[in-house]
């Protein structure tokens, strides 16, 4: 424990409260620190000006939900021993330390999910690392386990990511406030107040379904209206071709790599070690894209400018596709990059077969416990909505 607990100022939570020494020194790790230079919500800002915050705030954010639900939701203190409480909070804190530049959009360039790198930058070698085996030598296993899921109590992977967690309730609340829309409010007080343990998992009592219900109507809004917005998948989609077009040309001239040896490593390795990973943040990014506005190569340098001056890609829908390639071909433009498919699906809200502790949970005045959508009608209708959303994305030029 710490000599005095600490206290961090935060414009959703009001503080966020530290009094273990083991959370303190997590977040002084250089890993939990790279976080101030990667967005929360990547190309998101190039539609919401002010949602520019980063995964840091996010993650105190979250480990300050998960903090609360411990200390507030009535039997889940005394559900867990004190080490698994430790480990959660952990768990909490770490759960995005694995993510790339841009968001999920990088992800596609990485190969790999910010799960995977999450999980190997908490085995190590890395400064989290260090930190977490100073509890002992298997308490880096075990919060690992709690962000894969393969951990046996399968109450600590429901608090930080389930369908109704510390990690998504502080998104929405986050997410809404710094973008300036009001989709994304959640009755988290509410919440806390009405949450029990039974039969080991999560539920929220009857008496809280529209609670519930909110919840489930914020994210879906927040989904459509922020999160898949059409301009900022057109910024994702420049983003993808710069680095397919990067890629193309390491391919045929491995030389490249000097001009732009922050994607030494992601230009010639599948998997990345942690100090590699390290390097790639959202400023490092930025910088090497002024880099590209002089390279000698015109598609490079054109995606680059664009990316940076923000002149995005229209868009239209996928049923176009064949017919913007020929005008793509006719303008000189390789459609190789410069037609662009992006596919969004989102489903309100799913009940899970699987993974029981997935599913939203409602305690019944009678002590039942039952999944959301066989009690809320509401959310029942949601689960047969299964929205997609296919687009192209294309220079305006091309259709001159
Ligand atoms: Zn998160």
């Amino acid at each position: 424990m710490l000599k005095e607990k600490r206290v961090i100022r935060d414009p959703i939570h009001g503080y966020i409260h530290i009094d273990d020494e083991l959370i303190w020194n997590l977040i002084n790790t250089r890993e939990f620190q790279r976080l101030r230079r990667i967005r929360q919500l990547g190309s998101t800002s190039v539609v919401f000006p002010s949602g520019t915050h980063t995964r840091h705030l996010h993650s105190l954010g979250c480990y300050e939900v998960a903090r609360r639900m411990l200390e507030e939701i009535k039997n889940l203190g005394e559900c867990l021993n004190e080490r698994e409480k430790r480990a959660v909070l952990a768990a909490a804190l770490l759960h995005d330390i694995g993510h790339a530049p841009f968001s999920h959009s990088f992800e596609a360039i990485l190969k790999h999910h910010h799960e995977f790198y999450t999980v190997q930058i908490i085995k190590g070698p890395s400064e989290v690392n260090d930190v977490l085996n100073t509890v002992d030598d298997r308490f880096a296993e075990e919060v690992a386990q709690i962000i894969d899921h393969s951990h046996p109590n399968k109450i600590l992977s429901q608090i930080i990511s389930s369908q109704l967690d510390a990690d998504r309730i502080d998104y929405l609340l986050r997410d809404s406030y710094c973008t300036g829309t009001i989709y994304g409010k959640v009755d988290l007080d509410r919440l806390l107040r009405t949450m029990r343990v039974r039969d080991n998992v999560l539920a929220v009592k009857q008496s809280s379904i529209y609670t519930v219900e909110n919840y489930i109507m914020s994210r879906y809004h927040m989904y459509w209206q922020v999160y898949y917005h059409p301009t900022s998948r057109s910024f994702d989609s420049i983003l993808k071709s710069l680095f397919l077009r990067l890629k193309d040309l390491h391919e045929e001239n491995p030389d490249i790599v000097r001009e732009y040896p922050m994607y030494k490593a992601l230009l010639e390795k599948e998997i990345l070690n942690n100090d590699e990973f390290f390097l790639l943040d959202d400023e490092t990014c930025s910088y090497s894209f002024n880099l590209m506005r002089n390279s000698s190569d015109p598609i490079l340098k054109d995606l680059a400018v664009r990316i940076m001056d923000r002149h995005l890609f229209d868009y239209t829908s996928a049923d176009n596709e064949e017919e913007l390639i020929r005008h793509c071909l006719r303008k000189g433009y390789d459609p190789r990059y410069y037609v662009v498919k992006d596919y969004q699906r989102q489903i309100p809200y799913l009940p899970y077969l699987g993974r029981g502790s997935d599913n939203i949970w409602m305690l019944m005045d009678n002590g039942e416990l039952r999944e959301l959508s066989e009690v809320s009608s509401v959310v029942g209708s949601l689960t047969d909505l299964n929205e997609q959303d296919e687009r192209v994305f294309y220079p305006k030029e091309i259709m001159k």
